[in-house]
């Protein structure tokens, strides 16, 4: 995936995903601009249907599978937005989903998943296991294998994202982007690289779900010790089996920065009161990134932020509303 391929590709996804996906919103932030002087807009992945981008990935995904695929079934391995992102699409297409999800997946997330039709299977307690569990279950029962991340069709659909942030702000300076597996990434940043060369990519994880940030350190992909975090979307280690995701987000990543788990909160509470949109703990990572000045000075730039869904549970969101701080 690099040059103009890549960029066909994304565009060929933008047309497969059209009918069903639609452009989100850009839009100013009055608070973050006058905060750091810099012109500050958010890509609001929260008004998707399932509440987050990864129906883009997923939709593209199902769509190009050929019909023997499609009988197969389809089995994947998720932290809870992938896995209903892929139920969702499945069902529109009349296709059969397995979604094998693990014990601390916010329980708001597994009923979601249930909810479109899905079959649900909890194989043990980490992301790491989840994924060890679908791996045999799709190999014991012939079912397709639908990647969270690691796949160029799921790639080329979150890419689509960058297109739309170069179509609406052709001079974007910087854009921050969650970094959990790195489609959304390595999408994203292909899009916008082809098109505005000049423009920083910049990634952003939580401390507690740093398995990229890890591997971009070491130079290859390395597992991470999985700790609860209010960021659950972003949990996961990248395999090293790994394809696509940790080259491309070694080859176009311009800084990876990190947020402390305490940091979170504020940032929800922030997108909630300051500035009228619901975001989840890993969808608030950028916010956090600014909110921190961690950026250094970003005066007079272009900033996108990407804001990647929506899917706190609401006794969650209600406790950092009242105190600010990550529930107990
Ligand atoms: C999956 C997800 C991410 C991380 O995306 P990757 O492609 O795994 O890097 C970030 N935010 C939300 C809301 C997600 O669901």
């Amino acid at each position: 995936m690099s040059g103009e391929i890549a960029l066909e590709l994304i565009r060929s996804a933008q047309r497969t995903i059209s009918a069903t996906v639609m452009p989100t919103p850009l839009v100013y932030s009055h608070a973050l601009s006058n905060l750091t002087g810099a012109d500050v807009f958010f890509k609001l992945e929260t008004v998707q249907p399932t509440g987050s981008f990864k129906v883009r990935g997923a939709t593209n995904k199902v769509s190009k599978l050929t019909d023997a695929e499609r009988d197969c079934g389809l089995i994947t391995i998720s932290s809870g937005n992938h896995g209903r992102a892929l139920a969702w699409a499945a069902r529109r297409l009349g296709v059969e989903a397995t979604v094998c999800l693990y014990s601390s997946v916010p329980s708001h997330k597994i009923e979601a998943i249930r909810q479109l039709g899905a079959n649900v299977v909890i194989c043990g307690d980490s992301y790491e296991e989840a994924e060890l569990g679908a791996h045999k279950l799709m190999k014991e029962s012939g079912l397709y294998w639908c990647d969270p991340f690691d796949d160029p069709d799921v790639i080329c659909g979150q890419g689509v994202i960058g297109l739309e942030i170069v179509d609406e702000l052709p001079r974007v300076d910087t854009v921050i982007v969650p970094l959990s597996g790195g489609g959304l990434f390595s999408g994203i940043a292909t899009a916008v690289k082809s098109l505005r060369p000049g423009a920083e990519l910049i990634g952003v994880a939580n401390r507690h779900g740093n398995g990229m940030l890890a591997s971009l350190d070491a130079g290859r992909p390395v597992p991470i010790e999985e700790k609860p975090s209010l960021a659950d979307c972003m949990a996961g280690t990248i395999s090293s089996a790994n394809r696509h995701t940790f080259r491309i987000t070694r080859n176009l990543i311009d800084r990876a920065m990190m947020i402390e788990e305490k940091e979170i909160a504020p940032a929800v509470k922030h997108c909630c009161i300051e500035e009228g949109f619901v975001a989840e703990g890993g969808a608030a990572l950028p916010v956090a990134l600014l909110l921190q000045s961690q950026l250094g000075d970003i005066r007079g730039r272009q900033v996108v932020l990407v804001i990647s869904g929506r899917n706190i549970d609401a006794p969650a969101l209600a406790d950092i509303i009242r105190n600010g701080q990550n529930p107990p």
